[in-house]
């Protein structure tokens, strides 16, 4: 085993990555491959309840081979500075947080399969993961809020909490309530407006407008909600335990829990495709994903596959990065900004690369 952060050669491994930038000479890649070789039983011993070997050791030579690639001195000097590692452990750092990453997000994704499978409760038909005596009580939650309600004969969009702005549709009709309620938003697309926030507590400092009572709140929570009457409070009837076992003495209360291997139910897709509905609501689900990230490559898994499609596919590392972003949900306009290209590039871009194949394979993967 090598020095700590230097290669069998002797030279350490920060400066063996700029070497290889520079030369390209897979001979000056393999040092730092056989550097982290040593490093790959530390690293699957904390993934093996979620890979198999062979899959680790391919995903873990991919995330070296993309920070060996990426790595680049001006970030490596900001990473010394802010986490007082020596020059010698720069590229080593940049990894290390690659792989946390990495890591991280597997776990978060195996745990959202393992989890348990929902049950119908036969009082409001909802899914849940278990009937207990909380979930009885039948009591709303933030995400059960109306999007959209009516104040002063205008259509606004319902938060929970005060923002800059406010999204309104403009003037309520029933036909456009209607048609928003039911998501079909692109009919009445001319007529929605960012304004500036409108709502404010009596002591000056911004609140939220309340869509069951037209009140002004400083926010709406879950324990706000409690206290509504309970036609606002409750989207089914409260039931008591006992009540419940005696109505219902054959319902289930939860189910197993499957494990990795097992299909996903069909159930299951749909309460995971209400989840995310509900937190598109709050924010886009692309908009955590930033060009550092797509850069080093410190991305969801699911669009990791993605990027090695791109990667493999494309040569000019530019059509990369577009078709990247474009990958995790950028619009052409935000390339440009991002990139700093025109509009007009980033189109014709993206046609040359256009390819059936390609795009049928990304389509799969994400
Ligand atoms: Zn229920």
């Amino acid at each position: 085993m090598s020095k700590l952060h230097h290669c069998l050669n002797g030279r350490p491994v920060t400066e063996q990555v700029v070497l290889y930038q520079q030369t390209r000479d897979s001979r000056d890649y393999l040092p730092i491959q056989f550097y982290y070789d040593n490093y790959k039983d530390h690293w699957f011993a904390q993934l093996d309840d979620y890979m198999d070997r062979m899959t680790f050791e391919s995903d873990f030579d991919y995330k070296l081979s993309v920070a060996v690639n990426m790595f680049k001195f001006a970030t490596a000097a900001h990473l010394q500075k802010e986490k007082g590692y020596g020059p010698l452990g720069a590229f080593n750092g940049f990894f290390y947080k690659i792989l946390s990453n990495w890591k991280s997000n597997i776990k978060t994704s195996a745990f959202r399969v393992k989890r348990r499978p929902a049950v119908q409760c036969p009082v409001c038909s909802r899914m849940v993961g278990r009937i207990d005596m909380k979930h009885l009580q039948h009591f709303k939650t933030i995400s059960d809020l109306p999007k959209f309600m009516v104040w002063q004969g205008d259509i606004y969009e319902v938060t929970s909490m005060p923002r800059v702005y406010v999204v309104t549709w403009g003037e309520k009709t029933n036909a456009k309530l209607e048609a928003l309620k039911k998501g079909d938003v692109k009919a009445f697309a001319s007529c929605k407006r960012r304004i500036r926030w409108p709502w404010k507590l009596e002591n000056g400092t911004k609140g939220v407008l309340c869509p069951f009572t037209k009140n002004i709140v400083p926010q709406i929570e879950e324990e706000y909600i409690k206290t509504l009457p309970i036609e606002h409070s409750r989207y089914a009837p409260p039931m008591t335990h006992h009540e419940f076992t005696e109505k219902y003495p054959r319902a289930r209360i939860q189910s197993e829990v499957y494990d990795l291997h097992r299909p996903v139910g069909k159930d299951q897709k749909g309460v995971l495709q209400d989840h995310i509905d509900r937190d598109h609501r709050v924010t886009g689900p692309f908009e955590s994903i930033d060009y550092d990230d797509i850069k080093s490559g410190d991305v969801p898994m699911s669009f990791e596959s993605a990027f090695r499609i791109i990667e493999n596919f494309i040569k000019d590392e530019t059509d990369q990065e577009i078709l990247k972003l474009i990958a995790t949900g950028y619009t052409v306009d935000d390339v440009a900004t991002t990139l700093d290209i025109d509009k007009k590039e980033v189109r014709s871009r993206i046609k040359s690369v256009r390819s059936e194949e390609l795009w049928r394979l990304l389509v799969d993967t994400v």
